[in-house]
């Protein structure tokens, strides 16, 4: 009994007090915000814990609802800022719940080739797999059955690759890639020029980036620009072109 084989010991005794059923599935509401109402965590999406992404999403759902909403209390920023949060974050938690619905599938495969899909004794189920790991026989299935599960603990793409306004989750949620790109996480790199030191290179050689949120915006807005000067939060300009 998998309660049993939980506590470790079958002398304890326990009562059933109450449960309620877990649906695979996974949902995002269709807007995180109505009116002075937002929903954070998984008020706004909840999916499967296979990937580990449930806890992540609502802690990014509150860092950027939370200077918004500051920028907005401090007079900074109108109102209208806060209604980039849903068009920001939706788009992350649909590709995380996806992704969490292709891990929890893909599990599957890596417990048929350890034979313990189905099998609720946890002693059986620990016997099934050391057997599976030990037979070379099974080696090849075992193994294409542990690279499946690739995309589900090797996820950095997921956590720092995504872009604001992005319609499609990665095409691969390992293969993380820095990008330069407005909605995007500012890159690390050393950028270093022969002969000259850029504008950039003199920042990040000075280590002069300020502690705190900064806006990183590319030359070619001007509302960046303008809602950046407007904010009083530290800011770069940056050239799209550089490539990195
Ligand atoms: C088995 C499992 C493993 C997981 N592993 C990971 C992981 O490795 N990494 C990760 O990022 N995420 C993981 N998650 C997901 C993570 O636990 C959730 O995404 C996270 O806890 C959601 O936090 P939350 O604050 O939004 O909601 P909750 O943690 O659900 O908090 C909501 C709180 O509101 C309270 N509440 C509800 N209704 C009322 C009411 N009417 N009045 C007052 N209080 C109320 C509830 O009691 C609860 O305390 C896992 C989830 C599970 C089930």
């Amino acid at each position: 009994m998998p309660i049993v084989s939980a506590i470790g010991k079958d002398d304890i005794y326990f009562e059933f007090l109450s449960y309620s059923p877990w649906v695979f599935r996974r949902q995002v509401a269709l807007t995180f915000q109505a009116g002075n109402i937002f929903l954070a965590g998984d008020a706004a999406h909840s999916f499967p814990p296979t990937g580990g992404l449930g806890l992540n999403c609502g802690f990014a759902d509150v860092h950027n609802l939370a200077y918004k909403i500051a920028l907005v209390h401090r007079g900074v920023a109108t109102p209208s800022i806060l209604s980039t949060y849903t068009a920001e974050r939706r788009g992350v938690a649909d590709s995380y719940s996806k992704q969490s619905v292709r891990n929890g599938k893909e599990i599957f495969t890596l417990l048929q080739s350890l034979n313990t899909a189905g099998v609720e004794d946890a002693m059986q189920g620990r016997k099934n797999m050391m057997a599976a790991l030990a037979d070379p026989a099974q080696r090849t299935q075992v193994e294409a059955g542990i690279e499946s599960q690739r995309e589900h603990f090797d996820n950095l793409e997921l956590h720092i690759g995504y872009v604001y306004g992005a319609t499609k989750p990665p095409p691969h949620a390992s293969r993380y890639s820095p990008k330069f790109v407005p909605g995007a996480r500012l890159p690390h790199c050393w950028i270093s020029f022969p002969g000259h030191l850029s504008p950039e290179a003199q920042v990040a050689k000075s280590s002069l980036l300020p502690q705190g949120p900064l806006m990183c915006h590319t030359s070619r807005s001007l509302v960046q620009i303008r809602f950046a000067l407007a904010s009083g939060v530290p800011s770069i300009s940056v050239a799209p072109t550089l490539g990195v």
